[in-house]
């Protein structure tokens, strides 16, 4: 599951957090390390795990709560 949103822009791609403003973009990062596409997206979920605690699927438990009427 992604945590983020991407938008295309000027060139390069913003991704957003779902859950607050936080966003990188790919420019911020170097194609000398790989794909910034692929770097950006790594840091979006390392940031939805620090900052959302969004590190481990849904439990089962969980998705039967989510999922009652
Ligand atoms: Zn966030």
């Amino acid at each position: 599951m992604r945590h983020y949103t991407i938008k295309m822009m000027n060139g390069f791609s913003t991704f957003k957090c779902l859950l607050c403003k936080h966003s990188v973009t790919t420019r911020e990062f170097s194609s000398q390390n790989g794909s910034c596409r692929t770097q950006a997206a790594k840091t979006m979920n390392e940031h939805a795990v620090a900052a959302h605690n969004r590190s481990t699927p849904m439990s089962p438990h969980d998705a039967q709560m989510w999922h009652a009427h």
